[in-house]
């Protein structure tokens, strides 16, 4: 096989930080320069008995989203539970999304250096919890105060 049997195809995952006030799926604040471990409530922390309300601003910015890219917007959406282990995410689990993105088969078009226009597809744009933070000191130890 030649170099010309080959094309290059370069996939892209982004993550965007919607600026909503409180976080996803409960009411803590996203504000960041807290001491760690207060920004946090049962919710967060899946505590039994305890369950996840949406938090519609997330779904808005999503949608918007979606119709800024030319997504399809789905009507038929749902969350899942991503199972992990990792000290960022102590519950085990983020609640995110498979099989059924808010928003699906976009494109942004471009242009190239000689006016050529050209479509780069987008995928998915899906919502997601978004995991810890790990605080470390100057020699990588984890930092729990
Ligand atoms: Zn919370």
């Amino acid at each position: 096989m030649s170099r010309e049997d080959y094309e290059v195809v370069v996939g892209l995952e982004v993550h965007a930080e919607l600026s909503t006030k409180t976080k996803i799926f409960c009411s803590c604040p996203t504000s960041f320069g807290a001491a760690p471990n207060t920004h946090v409530c049962p919710i967060c922390m899946a505590m039994p008995g305890t369950l996840p309300v949406l938090n519609e601003k997330v779904v808005e910015y999503a949608v918007k989203a979606g119709l800024a890219t030319n997504c399809e917007i789905s009507r038929d959406s749902k969350n899942d539970r991503k199972n992990y282990f990792y000290p960022d995410l102590p519950k085990s689990y983020q609640i995110s999304q498979y099989d059924k993105p808010l928003c699906e088969h976009g494109y942004i078009e471009i242009e190239d250096k000689d006016g050529n226009k050209k479509k780069i597809r987008l995928l998915r744009i899906h919502i997601e919890e978004d995991a810890g933070k790990l605080n470390h000191d100057e020699f990588g130890r984890r930092n729990s105060s």
